[in-house]
């Protein structure tokens, strides 16, 4: 087991939301934690059970960058062991970079543990596979511009060209206008969606439909937030058999 190093903030991913959805070198930093700033609006707080009942918890939807700066730096230099919570894995959407950059400034390094992102707690939910043979290989990550622009040759219309699985992030409340991106772009308007709101949550919901009536589905289930737009032919009916389990087919790869 690897022993922790205080001088370093550790980032770790959470998880969609299933307190048993944190990975368990997650679990064991949270055990020893003595700050923890987690992002309130998205992490389960049950989560925060697995700390010593002595760690200071911190909720970051009410602070700006500086001031979680400040609170890991105070960590560190009273050899404390401060913990950045974040929901999901932390390759996406995580800014971890620009909390690293700041650390930096304060000659502060961290470590990462990677966590469960939400798009793979939704296709658990559902008994998805994103792959599936000769239907899709690929899967496209994203989001709609919102008040973060999107790089221009990352359009939803550009990658809408590829008709290929899509896990489209931090979108449900613009549902509408993803509707007419991904159809201005190339997706047949019966391909099929799935809306999963607070994927691996007791409360999660699952709105399916198609492009042609997704929008209004998903209005009238009054989801805003927390929710996943998944898009492509890996929901629908056709499938293939892979030819990794064919009985003709040589082992070495499975
Ligand atoms: N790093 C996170 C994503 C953070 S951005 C991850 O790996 O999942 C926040 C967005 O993630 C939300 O707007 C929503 O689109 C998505 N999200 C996070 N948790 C979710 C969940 N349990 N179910 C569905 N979507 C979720």
């Amino acid at each position: 087991m690897e022993v922790v190093d205080k001088s370093k903030v550790y980032f770790v991913g959470a998880g969609p939301g299933d307190p048993e959805l944190i990975t368990l070198k997650g679990y064991r930093i949270l055990q020893q934690a003595d700050v923890v700033i987690y992002a309130g609006s998205l992490i389960n707080p049950e989560l925060l059970n697995y700390c010593k009942p002595e760690a200071e918890c911190h909720d970051s939807a009410y602070l700006h960058l500086q001031q979680i700066i400040q609170l890991m730096v105070d960590g560190i230099h009273n050899d404390k062991l401060v913990v950045r919570l974040q929901t999901g894995d932390l390759s996406l959407y995580g800014s971890v970079r620009e909390q690293g950059e700041e650390l930096a400034k304060q000659e502060i390094g961290f470590r990462c543990i990677a966590g469960v992102s939400s798009f793979l707690g939704a296709a658990a939910e559902l008994g998805a596979e994103y792959t599936v043979p000769e239907v899709s290989q690929s899967l496209i990550i994203t989001r709609m511009a919102g008040r973060t622009p999107t790089p221009e040759l990352e359009s939803l219309e550009l990658f809408a060209r590829h008709q290929t699985s899509m896990a489209i992030f931090l979108s449900v409340k613009g549902i509408a206008a993803v509707v007419d991106k991904l159809v201005t772009g190339g997706y047949p308007t019966d391909t099929p969606v799935s809306v999963v709101y607070k994927a691996t949550w007791p409360d999660c919901q699952v709105v399916k439909g198609t492009l042609a009536d997704i929008a209004r589905k998903v209005t009238d289930a009054g989801i805003q937030k927390t929710a996943l737009i998944l898009v492509g032919r890996f929901l629908g009916e056709e499938y293939h058999y892979s030819k990794l389990y064919d009985a003709e087919f040589c082992h070495e790869y499975r």
